[in-house]
Formats: C-alpha cells, structure tokens, sequence
C-alpha cells in the first residue's frame, strides 16, 4: 500500500501523467518526452550505422516522400524525421520516437501501392506518436517494484536500458526478441494512422486491402512483421469502423 502513494508521489513529481493522440486515452510515462526522443536518435544511429541501406533510389525516394507528408500531418514541431529504406527481405517497419522510421525491403511486396505503404508507415508512426515504447517500459518498471523507479529515472544511460528501450519499441530483432505491442496499442495505432493517412491524403479504404494482404500471407516466410502485427478479421473490421467514422464526420 505504501508503495502505491510513493508511485503517486513520483507520478506528480515527474510529471508523467499524458493523454494518446486521437483516442485521449490516459496515459502514466515515466520518461519525459525529450528523454525519450535522445533515447530513440541514439538507438537509431547505432542501427542505420550497421543497417544495409537500399540502393534502390526510386524506393528509397518513395519513402521519404511518403514520410514526408505523413510527418506534415503528425505536426509534431519537436519531432527530427528521418526516413530509411533498408535492403531486407523481412517483412518489418518501425518508428524510434522523435519520427525515426526504417521500412524494410520487404514489406514492399506487401504494401501494393502508395496508400498501401502510408498505411504502415503511419501505423508506426503512431506508435511513435502515443509513446506506445515509453509506456510498455514504464508499466513493467511499475510491476519490477519502486525501487526500480529512482534507477530508470537516473540511468537512461546504462546499456541495459538500452536495449530495454529497443525492445521496447518493437525493433529488438538484433537482440533476438520481437516484443509485440499489446492488442491495445496496437488497436489505437490502427486508430490513430488511419487518422494520420487521412489527414496526409491517402485513401484510407487501402488499409483494410494492407491488412487482408498480411493475412493472406501467413504461413509465408518471413513474416516477423506478422508475429508482433497479427491481421486477422477482427482487425480488419476495427480499422473498417474508424474509416466509416471518418467517413461520416466529412459529410
Ligand atoms: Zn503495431
């Protein structure tokens, strides 16, 4: 029980208590945002320093075109956008916070069309956006006990946290482990990049055509995107339903 207010207290004192874009859902942080984004620039470098990066200029260019507006929308003036295409047959995507994106060669084959592609890419993006990383790390910093907390707060710099971090964020594939969002988050970064998409002037109707394409391309190697992304019909018809809403509220 003493625990519970020395929480509380520490929730005050570090101001980490948040709202998700688009959904407002409430959110409990123990990293502040610029701890965060550092956190993510740093991660990345290390990544893209050892990544094999496409070579392929038309693709690599479609994707920082599509970055580009998706990041036009997010309108997140702190955020340092960086788009990269690397040259594997994974089928992957991931977004650092502060808008460090990488998509893989090999969703390419998945992603049919542009619209196709920004619906991954705001989907990631969103992950970003709602602090999805940030949030998983600070709920088993709660659940490993408050002693914890002080160290998680001071140490953002210790190699553990790092790769803790990593994982965190759904890229810890060099570490061996594909940690997969929740079905929350992943359900509110559906939510909130179809929003995205929308707002950047894509067809929304071509993200539920992504999804049924993942699903049909299960069971097909490698589908690492699919272990931590599951597409199946009930995702499929939530992501139908926050198109018709949108839909609705332009007419
Ligand atoms: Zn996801």
């Amino acid at each position: 029980m003493k625990y519970i207010y020395t929480i509380l207290f520490a929730l005050l004192l570090s101001g980490c208590l948040g709202k998700a874009p688009v959904t407002d859902r409430n959110q409990v942080v123990f990293m502040s945002e610029g701890e965060e984004h550092a956190m993510g620039a740093k991660s990345y470098k290390e990544f893209i320093a050892k990544a094999k990066i496409s070579k392929d200029k038309a693709q690599t260019q479609r994707i920082k075109t599509i970055g580009n507006r998706i990041a036009k929308a997010a309108n997140k003036p702190n955020f340092q956008w960086e788009f990269n295409l690397i040259d594997d047959k994974q089928v992957n995507a991931w977004c650092m916070p502060g808008g460090k994106v990488v998509v893989y060669t090999g969703i390419l084959q998945m992603a049919k069309n542009d619209d196709q592609l920004a619906t991954v890419m705001a989907h990631e993006v969103a992950h970003a956006l709602a602090r999805h990383g940030a949030e998983r790390m600070s709920h088993q910093k709660i659940s490993s006990g408050v002693q914890q907390l002080g160290s998680l707060l001071l140490g953002a710099a210790a190699p553990e946290y790092s790769s803790a971090f990593s994982m965190a964020y759904g890229y810890g594939a060099k570490y061996g482990v594909m940690l997969p969002f929740s079905r929350s988050h992943e359900h509110e970064a559906d939510e909130i990049g179809i929003h995205l998409m929308y707002k950047a002037g894509y067809d929304m109707n071509e993200a539920t055509k992504f999804w049924q394409n993942m699903k049909a391309a299960k069971g097909e190697a490698p589908t690492e995107f699919l272990s931590t992304h599951p597409s199946d019909d009930n995702r499929i018809s939530s992501i139908q339903k926050t198109i018709d809403k949108i839909q609705k509220s332009k007419k």
